[in-house]
């Protein structure tokens, strides 16, 4: 089966992770749950090709397991809400543990 490709008009994974990079417009990163200051009216990155884009943007992956496989976009982008909330919950309590 082949991966899924990303969805337009999503833009889940540029409001519920974290990031701790500094994006343009918001030099301290953004916190998790929080939309991205480059994320245009219809779930766009404004600086997609850009050098200053975060390399988590670039490196993170539409999968199934991330995206869902729903047939609508806001199905799929619930799924991904979900995903992704889960898995910042993990990852800061495993931060947060050490
Ligand atoms: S910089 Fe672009 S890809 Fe990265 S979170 Fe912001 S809008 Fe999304």
């Amino acid at each position: 089966m082949s991966e899924p490709s990303c969805r337009p008009g999503c833009g889940a994974c540029c409001i519920a992770p974290s990031i701790s990079s500094p994006i343009p417009g918001m030099p301290n990163g953004k916190p998790a749950n929080t939309r991205c200051i480059q994320l245009d009216a219809q779930n766009r990155c404004t600086i997609f090709g850009d050098a200053r884009r975060p390399l988590v943007c670039s490196s993170l992956r539409a999968s199934v397991e991330m995206c869902g496989n729903d047939e609508s976009v806001e199905q799929t982008r619930v799924h991904a809400m979900r995903f992704l909330s889960t898995l910042e919950t993990q990852t800061s309590q495993d931060v947060t543990s050490n």
